[in-house]
């Protein structure tokens, strides 16, 4: 907020001016994004529009905000990384998930992939194992107008019993197999979104098909930061 006062006829008036967090000229190169995904891939409407509608550059570093636009991932704090917004609106793609379905994100990170979940009207809940970023995410998403109370701080690799079953469990780091206890947590015909592999992932979709059964269909290489256990302070 910037203030400056002028004085006119012995009277002091304060103007104060709000800084546009989100101006034309990042509104305008935003839709010029979701225009360059929109031609790499038959993406589903519902996740463009929800992307136009999280403005990127207030989850990225101030330094960094010039790149928010550009379909790359970037650096955040914690060396960790905001996923590139392909693999953002791929994995809410095939998440394949309506309003009002809850929903369970694994890396919550910067918060950006949650307020995309939040925006395509899911009920939201996100786990992340680094407190630093658990808070820098509260604050991103406040930030830019979303819901910060279902994240959470912890490990999910136990995923959130006390909310399951979820219609979709979306991981947004690279898992070393399928989690059993987030497998567990999906209701039935509920989908699993998870990235598995070591230095490199496939992208996998694990479907709930019945209370034991499940179906996997795998949708290409990706490149994630590790999913680790346990928490850090
Ligand atoms: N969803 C983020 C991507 C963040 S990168 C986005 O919107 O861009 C992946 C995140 O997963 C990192 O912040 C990392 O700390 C977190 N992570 C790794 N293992 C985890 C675990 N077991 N539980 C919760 N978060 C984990």
């Amino acid at each position: 907020m910037k203030a400056s006062s002028r004085k006119r006829g012995g009277l002091i008036i304060c103007i104060f001016s709000f800084e546009m967090p989100d101006t034309l000229r990042q509104k305008g190169q935003r839709r010029l994004l979701i225009e360059e995904l929109a031609r790499k891939y038959e993406f589903d409407p519902e996740v463009l529009k929800a992307m136009e509608r999280v403005p990127r550059h207030l989850f990225v570093d101030k330094g960094l905000e010039h790149m928010a636009y550009k379909d790359k991932p970037l650096p955040i704090a914690a060396r960790q990384t905001i996923s590139q917004p392909y693999t953002v609106a791929m994995q809410t793609h095939l998440l394949d998930c309506q309003k009002r379905d809850k929903v369970l994100e694994i890396g919550t990170g910067c918060g950006y992939q949650a307020a995309v979940l939040m925006a395509m009207g899911f009920h939201v809940y996100s786990i992340e194992r680094i407190r630093e970023l658990y808070i820098l995410a509260q604050k991103n998403l406040v930030n830019s107008g979303f819901d910060p109370s279902g994240l959470f701080y912890g490990d999910g690799f136990s995923g959130l019993s006390q909310f399951a079953p979820f219609k979709g469990i979306l991981v947004t780091c690279g898992a070393p197999g399928i989690p059993v206890r987030l497998k567990e947590q999906l209701s039935i015909n509920g989908k699993m979104v998870i990235p598995v592999g070591h230095n490199e992932q496939r992208m996998l979709r694990i479907t709930r098909t019945g209370q034991d059964d499940y179906k996997t269909e795998d949708f290409g290489a990706y490149q994630f930061v590790p999913m680790l256990g346990g928490i850090q302070k």
